[in-house]
């Protein structure tokens, strides 16, 4: 089946509001129509009647699917068909989107589980309003600036003992984002919404080859703790694709919290199961690995809640686009490269110009977000400042067309008083290391509800350290802060651990609305530190280079994050790399992990108010799952 994606009805072509600002670009949201060609909509890659050789192969994975009633993409059709299954009930996208994820800590337990934590942006169709529910992972109270620091080198412990340890292992948000989310958003119950994922652990899902690589690269570790090795590993060795992955104890865990609520885990037996699994890890002896104890209490459990701040908001060639403002550095650095951008005319006719401006405007953003952005309840960030647009302007005005800065490049100063032009005097901050794979998913209702929702462990297989009997991992979300307080005399660092911080995120949920408040995109992905960059040349794919969505989530990628190198998918460099370069641009493969692949992205968009096209990606990381409640036909 082919079909058109082009959408000359959207409601964005038909009623533009503002348009961009400064340097008199005139562009308006009517960029959002596309003019492309017709493009095919893959089929299954499942073969009608498998040869007999084969093993068995899970539901089919489509990445783009068109239709009404509602929509959902996710990075698995297993967690897909639970949502469609949600929405076709009366569920709404809160629901569908809460029942996706319980789903995912089953067939995707290294990226999403009980033990993690993230940020979910909500659109309200009733109120044209978005929100957000900040779930992200905290640092216990005993921690501190100097608690990744070995007292015996005065530096930071390895980042691959910080990763695999009790110490990195933040408060998990996910229990009380998903009952906040539902009080607030949603119309079922978690009781309700979990029995769906509680099927799927008991019955079980079919290996495929990315959880089983996903699986192998963890091997090691896994082993070393007996509790995650008697889940996760069958015979000391990563599950054989086509072979049917159980979680027993995971279907009994969300059976109790079900039955118990969300008070089990934060207040409960289930808390003192995670804080003693934390605090004194079991490791196998043979392993030879040197865990580290977390210093979590039941009172860090008691204290967390999920919060709920206003999202950030900017607008660009006549779109508002919201994102998930810190503890989480997504909206805020997404919101600075677009305000930078735009005060540049780009577009499709010259791509590589709109390409260095992308990467030039990204670089000036990562500078000011390594310096700025922070936990706001533990540091003062300057939000309103980094979004305003004489920041942008002073920004705007260090890109030079022809030239790439030399990375890295200084923060500026979001202060209040800006000039036409400032050269910073500051030094520079480089970025710091993140760990790179989580996931992302979107859902739409049918009455126009919207989620983007990223959720995470922080690193496939978090810290490697399940909790014994309960089926889940937990996260090793706290290596997000910096590691390594900074020498004296160099810049602050917002970033520091410290009491009931929450490490500085970079997901980023997104959502689009058109210039009268209706839904138009949601978009999202794993990649760690990537995100940003990943949902920045999305957004740009498909506003300034007027591609389809699908187009825009294929189209290979490039990331800079104010570091000395661009790092590019292999199809990026060979479209770009040479015009890039003679800008100045030194781009090199992206180093991963995974190597050469950059991101695993969701997103859907409005092609009418009722029209709805989900998207997943075609082929990284295996490729992910769009459904639609009705297909069109
Ligand atoms: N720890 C990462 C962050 O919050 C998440 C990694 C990911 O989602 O890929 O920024």
């Amino acid at each position: 089946m082919s079909l058109r994606v082009s959408s000359p009805r959207s409601p964005s072509s038909r009623a533009p509001r503002g348009t961009a600002v400064a340097a008199g670009v005139a562009l308006t949201a009517a960029a959002l129509a596309v003019p492309g060609p017709a493009l095919a909509e893959p089929s299954s890659r499942r073969p009608l009647t498998p040869p007999l050789t084969q093993p068995p192969a899970g539901p089919a994975k489509r990445p783009v699917a068109t239709g009404y009633g509602g929509a959902v993409s996710t990075v698995d059709p297993y967690a897909s068909a639970v949502a469609i299954e949600v929405l076709k009930k009366g569920g709404n996208a809160m629901d569908a989107a809460v029942a996706a994820t319980a789903a995912l800590g089953v067939s995707e337990p290294y990226v999403a589980a009980l033990g993690g934590g993230g940020y979910v942006l909500y659109y309200d169709a009733r109120k044209r309003r978005v929100h957000t529910v900040d779930g992200r992972e905290a640092a216990p109270r005993r921690m501190r600036a100097d608690s990744f620091v070995d007292p015996a080198t005065g530096k930071a412990i390895p980042f691959d003992q910080a990763v695999t340890s009790g110490l990195g292992v933040g408060v998990p948000g996910t229990v009380a984002q998903w009952e906040t989310a539902l009080r607030r958003h949603g119309t079922r119950s978690l009781p309700a919404l979990l029995k769906p994922a509680i099927r799927l652990a008991e019955k079980g899902f079919v290996v495929d080859q990315e959880f089983h690589d996903q699986t192998a690269l963890n091997q090691k570790r896994f082993n070393a703790f007996p509790a995650t090795r008697e889940v996760f590993l069958r015979n000391g060795q990563a599950p054989a694709v086509g072979s049917t992955f159980r979680n027993p104890d995971l279907a009994r865990t969300y059976r109790e919290l079900a039955k118990r609520g969300p008070g089990w885990f934060y207040r409960g037996g289930l808390g003192r199961e995670v804080v003693r699994t934390v605090r004194k890890p079991k490791v196998d002896p043979a392993s030879g690995l040197n865990v580290r104890p977390g210093l979590m209490e039941t009172r860090d459990l008691a204290a967390y809640r999920a919060l709920t701040p206003r999202p950030t908001r900017v607008t660009y060639r006549g779109l508002d686009v919201y994102g998930q403002q810190p503890s989480s550095s997504g909206g805020s650095t997404i919101g600075e490269a677009l305000n930078i951008l735009g005060h540049f005319k780009l577009g499709p006719d010259d791509t590589v110009r709109t390409l260095h401006h992308y990467l030039e405007a990204s670089k000036l953003a990562y500078a000011d977000r390594g310096r700025y952005v922070g936990d706001p309840r533990h540091v003062k960030v300057p939000l309103d400042e980094l979004l305003s647009r004489g920041f942008a302007r002073e920004r705007a005005c260090l890109i030079n067309p022809d030239r790439a800065a030399t990375a890295p490049v200084p923060p500026g100063s979001p202060d209040g008083r800006y000039e036409k032009c400032r050269v910073p005097a500051a030094p520079a901050v480089s970025t710091t290391y993140e760990g790179p794979q989580t996931t992302h998913l979107v859902t739409a209702d049918k009455w126009g509800n919207v989620v983007a929702y990223n959720i995470t462990l922080e690193q496939f297989g978090g810290s490697g350290i399940t909790v014994p009997g309960r089926g889940f991992l937990l996260n090793n979300e706290l290596t997000d802060f910096t590691l390594q307080p900074p020498a004296p005399g160099s810049p602050p660092d917002p970033n520091l651990p410290g009491p009931g911080k929450r490490p500085r995120s970079s997901q980023a949920p997104t959502i689009v609305l058109d210039g009268h408040g209706r839904p138009k995109l949601a978009v999202g992905t794993p990649g760690g530190s990537t995100i940003i960059t990943t949902v920045l040349q999305i957004l740009l794919n498909r506003i300034d280079l007027r591609m389809d969505l699908p187009t825009a989530l294929a189209a290979p990628r490039a990331t800079q994050r104010n570091t000395p190198q661009v790092f590019a998918e292999q199809g990026f460099i060979d479209r770009y790399g040479t015009a890039l370069t003679a800008k100045g641009h030194d781009v090199a493969p992206f180093p991963g992990p995974p190597a050469g692949t950059i991101g695993a992205a969701t997103g859907l968009e409005f092609l009418s108010p009722r029209l709805v096209q989900a998207v997943a990606e075609p082929t990284r990381r295996g490729g992910g799952s769009a459904m639609v409640v009705r297909p069109r036909r």
